[in-house]
This record gives structure tokens, sequence and C-alpha cells, in this order.
């Protein structure tokens, strides 16, 4: 099997010089900041077609992660409009420089809402962008009432996803540590999510520096953490996509070596 592209999570400044510093062939970063609402900015030296220019020249698959304060499920108004206002300048600045997708984590709703609701708020926000670039909801580790933490969640806000119009654009990001400290066993992973969403558009492969069903979202470098190493390599290797390392950053070459050997 060949061996899909490969990077880490890089600062913004730079993607295809980090890349590049890795031998990898993909970059994924944030474009602004994470934690804050002032919308995304292409900090790259030329602007974003030089971005997305150099990192075709390059080879360079380029992911832009959104903020961390995004949330559209929510119930509460002041957070979830925001959010998708949000997430379509992020869109947007991800096709400006020719980005493969969006990753978005699944949110959640209030200790005492209906997760019903959330669903139904993830279809509305579905509905409404307009998304040149797939978005790529990602799988989280805990959060009170998450809208994607185990299984029977995600197949709940899969079916809501794919009832709104361009249902069809939106992909799945499998995070080993998430799945590991949300309480889902990585062996057979693979296909009890593809059972349900059809479909892994990314990997984040992260070791969990916390313990299976924590709820504790704490990446590490891999062998220092708590995943099983058989686990992970079965994960990228079964799911076949583009994989990032979203780890400490001196360890980033040994952990891309180590995923390496899922193909080898
Ligand atoms: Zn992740």
């Amino acid at each position: 099997m060949q061996t899909p592209p490969m990077g880490a999570h890089v600062d913004q400044l730079d993607p295809v010089a980090e890349a590049r510093a890795r031998d990898a062939q993909l970059s994924q970063f944030f474009l602004g900041d994470p934690q804050g609402w002032k919308g995304p900015v292409v900090h790259y030296a030329g602007g974003a077609e030089a971005l997305r220019a150099d990192a075709e020249a390059a080879g360079v698959a380029l992911y832009v992660h959104a903020p961390y304060v995004l949330n559209v499920a929510t119930t509460n108004n002041r957070i979830r409009i925001p959010s998708r206002k949000l997430l379509q300048q992020t869109v947007t600045a991800a096709a400006e420089i020719g980005a493969k997708g969006v990753i978005v984590h699944g949110g959640h709703v209030g200790a005492s809402d209906d997760p019903a609701k959330g669903f139904d708020n993830w279809r509305k926000a579905v509905d409404q962008l307009d998304a040149p670039v797939p978005v790529l909801i990602e799988n989280t580790a805990g959060g009170a009432n998450a809208m994607a933490r185990r299984l029977d969640r995600i197949a709940r806000l899969w079916e809501a996803v794919q009832s709104a119009e361009g249902g069809d654009r939106v992909g799945f990001c499998l995070d080993t540590c998430h799945f590991h400290a949300g309480g889902e066993e990585l062996a057979g992973l693979v296909d009890r999510v593809r059972a349900i969403t059809g479909r892994i558009d990314l990997v984040h492969a992260n070791d969990s520096r916390d313990a299976f069903d924590s709820g504790a979202d704490r990446h590490t470098n891999f062998g220092q953490g708590s995943l099983d190493p058989d686990g992970v390599l079965e994960v990228v290797r079964e799911a076949g996509a583009p994989v990032v390392v979203e780890t400490p950053g001196e360890g980033h070459r040994d952990d891309l070596a180590f995923l390496a050997t899922a193909f080898a």
C-alpha cells in the first residue's frame, strides 16, 4: 500500500518551509488566533496567493484547523451565530490558499440541553455554509454533552449533517488521542467509523498523555503516552488517508517515522 501524505500541525508563518523541515508532504495550521473571534489572517509573506502558489510548487498539501472557540452546535445564540460566521470566514480564506480541508471540532451543547438541538444546529450550519473547501468534522476527547465524542453521537451527528444541503461535502477527521481518551478502542475503529460516515478524510495521529476514557485532551509524542502503538498503526493503515501529527514539535520527525512503519 502506498504511504499517504503525512505532516504536522505547524506554525502558520511559513507552512511550506515547516513541511520541508520535516520531509513532510503536508502542513496543518491555524489562520489567525486559535482562541479568538477576530477571523482568519494569512501571515505568509506575499499573502494568500503566494502561499497557494508556493505550496503547489513544493508539492505540499495545506490543511486549516478552525479556531477552538468555534462551536456551531451550541444553543447559545451569542456563540452559535458568531461561530457560523467564523466558520464561513475560515472556509473562504482556506479556499484562497488552496487548502484541502478545514478541520472543525464537533462542539457541544450545555449539560442540561437535549443533544438533538446540537445535531440540528450542525445541520443548519452546513445548510448555510458556502463551502468551496470541504469541512472535516473532528471527534473530540471530552466536553460536557459533546456532539462527536463516541460513535453513537457521531452517528446522529452524521445523519443530521447529511440531511443538509451540501452535506455530501462534509468529511470526517479521526483523531486517535481523542477517540482513546473519549472511550473508543482503536482496534477495529476505522471500520466502525466508516460504517457511520462512509469516509475518513484525514487522520490526526497523536498519542494520549491520559488514560482510556479519561475525557482529557492532551496530546503527546508516540511512545510517551497510553496508546497501543499497534492500534495507532492499524488506524493509519486502514484509514489510508492523509495524516497530521499534533504533538510536541521536537518529536515530529520521530512520530512521522513511526507512522511510516505502518506502510513498510
Ligand atoms: Zn486533532
